[in-house]
């Protein structure tokens, strides 16, 4: 019983992972092997964010490779951590619900699919909350 192997298996999927430095207290995203700013007397450990930021810019993508093409248009931004690192990322909804400064939260979404493999891929997307 428990949870089933296939969500064990791939927790990076579906969580905000990345790194905290148990020396200075800093957060990464993406995951780091090393914290820049305490080297080789760093302690890092994994660390799952909270998923809530909020938006310091953003911009409408009205043209995309064909792969995205049935997304256009669609918002992609910056989006600062609560815990402090900045990532990119789309963000879902309409261009007047947002504005910089606006808070968000991750969400999973669907980014991309392998036609020959029918592999989708997920991702984390953000949308206001
Ligand atoms: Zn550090």
């Amino acid at each position: 019983m428990g949870v089933p192997r296939f969500w064990r298996a791939i927790p990076n999927r579906y969580n905000l992972i990345g790194s905290r430095c148990t020396s200075c207290g800093n957060y990464y995203y993406p995951k780091r092997v090393v914290c820049p700013h305490c080297r080789r007397r760093s302690e890092m450990t994994s660390y799952t964010f909270a998923g809530e930021g909020k938006i310091e810019t953003f911009t409408e993508v009205y043209v995309t490779s064909t792969e995205f093409e049935r997304e256009v248009p669609y918002i992609i931004g910056i989006v600062k951590l609560d815990e402090g690192p900045s990532l990119t990322s789309q963000i879902v909804c309409d261009p007047e619900e947002i504005d910089i400064g606006t808070r968000v939260r991750a969400i999973f979404r669907r980014i991309g699919e392998d036609g020959d493999k029918g592999i989708i891929y997920y991702g984390t997307k953000f949308t206001p909350i």
